[in-house]
């Protein structure tokens, strides 16, 4: 490609995104070019939810969803919402299951996704490019056409769209050129960090928990006002597991973390039963009926005591139950964007039409996906956003 291609619709991102926004666009008859630099299309999809892709989620909405104006993203999750995505799995007879918690994922591979949307988008007429990579953006105003220089040459469009994801996993292709291209035309961004990230503990932090890493424990965990029920997994680095991943996009660095490792049991009325049930059973027994032995062992070793049960007060009982229910840990950091899953922050939605996904003051740009302040629970809501933002967008380029 030597020449200069004229486009009606440039995409830089052949992700979830921009493959969505191909689509539609190209079924209502647009002249559709998606350009990626990575050497195939969807490396996320592909990794995603373990290599089977949780690629949407039956509970999906706005409240799954993390974002300086939390009502941006409503409209285009309504307009093109799970079923939508549902409907188009069927119609490729993609077999699929619920895990839990309304999480869709394939029953095969996340590859069947990836072959669905290509599929799609060759149907829709719209070209995809791996392997090329953008040098320069230009605006033409008279000609109100976008001039890409990239390494297979230049391609002029009257509408570009940015669907480039957020900085997670460096080596699947992530990078900051979807900001790079906002600040450029005067979008505002904000401050971007890890999201859906594995906490971090000091040396000493984690020393206790070195006999329970690989280890989890059903927990319910709290910031400020958010919390969420599901595992936590002991890593070599700190806390993991899907609740930690989840409050993870809450926390703030300096923020201390709340573990109620016995939720939605008042402890205190076990303990007490149990001392009067198993007087002489020591209280690592009785709690490691909750959890595991090993997680007793150690709770009792660092934090609390090991008699037998008859000889705590009823008040050492509750202080006891107080502990566990309501146990503080400050995380040293998290993992950073090397194993997180999204990018919080972004592109300012305040710059953006929620109905069009195009910025206010720049003609035929459009931002859609991850690139945008807009984040997502675990359990396939980020994927839900980018088809709805995707689709959003395809409408109007
Ligand atoms: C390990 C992992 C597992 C995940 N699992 C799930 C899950 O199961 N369910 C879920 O909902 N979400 C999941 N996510 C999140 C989800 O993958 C993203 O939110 C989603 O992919 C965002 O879609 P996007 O199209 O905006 O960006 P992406 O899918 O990241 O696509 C961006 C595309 O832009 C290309 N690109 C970037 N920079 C440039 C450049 N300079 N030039 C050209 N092209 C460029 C990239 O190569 C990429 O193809 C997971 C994320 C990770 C990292």
């Amino acid at each position: 490609m030597n020449d200069v291609k004229a486009v009606d619709v440039l995409i830089i991102g052949a992700g979830a995104a921009g493959l969505m926004c191909a689509i539609t666009a190209g079924q209502r008859g647009r002249n559709v070019m998606v350009v990626d630099h990575a050497n195939k299309v969807g490396k996320k999809i592909l990794m995603s939810g373990g290599g089977r892709c949780n690629f949407t989620n039956m509970y999906a909405e706005p409240d799954n969803y993390l974002s300086e104006n939390p009502h941006f993203f409503k409209s285009a999750l309504a307009r093109y919402t799970q079923w939508d995505f549902i409907e188009l799995v069927n119609k490729h007879q993609i077999p699929y299951h619920e895990k839990k918690l309304g999480q869709l994922f394939c029953d095969n591979k996340a590859s069947d996704i990836v072959e669905m949307l290509l599929a799609e988008c060759d149907q829709a007429g719209a070209l995809v490019q791996t392997h090329c990579s953008i040098e320069s953006v230009t605006y033409d105003e008279q000609m109100s056409r976008y001039c890409v220089d990239t390494s297979l040459g230049t391609i002029t469009a009257e509408s570009l769209v940015v669907a480039t994801g957020g900085l997670s996993i460096p080596t699947m292709g992530a990078t900051g050129l979807g900001y790079e291209l906002a600040e450029q035309f005067g979008l505002r961004l904000l401050p971007r960090s890890a999201g859906l990230v594995p906490f971090t503990l000091s040396k000493e932090q984690l020393l206790p928990f070195t006999t329970l890493v690989g280890s989890s424990a059903d927990v319910r965990v709290t910031c400020g006002d958010q919390s969420f029920r599901e595992n936590l997994l002991f890593t070599h680095r700190g806390l993991s597991g899907p609740v930690i991943l989840q409050i993870s996009s809450y926390w703030q660095p300096g923020q201390s973390i709340e573990i109620d490792w016995c939720p939605d049991m008042d402890l205190s009325d076990y303990l007490l039963n149990a001392k009067n049930d198993r007087p002489k059973a020591e209280l690592k027994t009785v709690l490691g009926n909750l959890h595991t032995k090993s997680w007793a062992s150690v709770f009792c070793e660092h934090w609390l005591s090991n008699q037998p049960m008859n000889t705590y007060s009823e008040n050492q009982l509750e202080d006891i139950a107080e502990k566990l229910h309501c146990w503080k840990i400050l995380p040293a950091g998290t993992e950073g964007y090397r194993t997180a899953e999204v990018t919080l922050g972004g592109v300012n939605t305040d710059d953006l039409s929620s109905k069009t996904m195009e910025a206010k003051s720049q003609k035929g740009l459009y931002f859609i996906g991850e690139v945008v302040d807009v984040t997502g629970w675990l359990g396939g809501y980020n994927f839900q956003f980018a088809w709805a933002s995707g689709y959003a967008a395809g409408c109007f380029v």
